[in-house]
């Protein structure tokens, strides 16, 4: 389970200097963190199950394996943020690049404040995050091109005050394309957990109907547009309260 905000998140820090690893645990605690300490590659991936942090700490120059290796191999075990700690002299195209799925990188020696902000500012971008936004509260009402959708009660109001009643699959499907709107959506973005069926048009179907519902021309559609080869979009800007 992760946290519904940043404060008393877990971190695990990975790093072999032990006087540093003491000062960044201290300051993560100073500002309300959870955090734990790994002194060694091995004994951090064997750690980190246990640990479940929302994030990880990991310093590249470690004496018993190579930092990015770990960044790899945390990825595939227990994906997380990642905040990547390296000398001046190791800031390479491969940091820089975070080619490995690390969300940012510190260089040494680094205030201890800076870090914090660094870690404050990853955890905010993650809790953005779709997955984990659904665990905070959210506002039930949307608006969007003269329309309006009240989430609760599955009713859709026209720009001409017409209300318009959805199945639920329907109201599922408008608000995933409500909560992310102007970017594409895939097929497994759309079908909610329950009915994953590679091979259901039923999302298909839903659309249409969604259409012929909120589009003034359904062949032509200008709110929920079809992406060849790649899913749905819904254009428009959405004001939710
Ligand atoms: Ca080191």
């Amino acid at each position: 389970m992760k946290p519904s905000d940043a404060s008393n998140a877990m971190i695990h820090v990975l790093e072999d200097e032990g006087e540093i690893g003491r000062l960044i645990c201290a300051a993560l605690t100073e500002y309300g963190f959870r955090s734990e300490l790994s002194g060694s590659g091995r004994q951090f991936l064997q750690r980190v199950r246990q640990t479940n942090p929302d994030l990880c700490i990991i310093d590249l120059g470690l004496p018993d394996m190579d930092g990015m290796q770990v960044v790899r191999e945390l990825q595939e075990k227990q994906p997380c943020a990642v905040l990547i700690l390296t000398g001046r002299n190791d800031v390479t195209d491969r940091v820089l690049g975070l080619e490995l799925g690390a969300d940012d990188y510190l260089v040494k020696p680094f205030e201890p404040r800076e870090l914090v902000a660094r870690v404050r500012s990853i955890l905010r971008r993650y809790l953005k995050n779709p997955q984990q936004a659904e665990a905070v509260a959210e506002p039930q009402m949307a608006r969007f091109s003269g329309w309006q959708f009240d989430i609760q009660r599955l009713l859709l109001q026209a720009p001409d005050g017409r209300e318009i009643h959805l199945s639920a699959a329907e109201a599922g499907l408008l608000t995933t394309l409500l909560r992310r709107p102007n970017k594409i959506l895939n097929r497994e973005q759309l079908l909610g957990e329950r009915d994953v069926d590679p091979f259901d048009r039923s999302i298909d179907v839903r659309i249409s109907r969604l259409r012929r519902k909120l589009e003034e021309d359904p062949q032509n559609p200008r709110i929920i547009k079809t992406v060849y080869g790649a899913g749905y979009m819904l254009t428009a800007s959405v004001d939710w309260s």
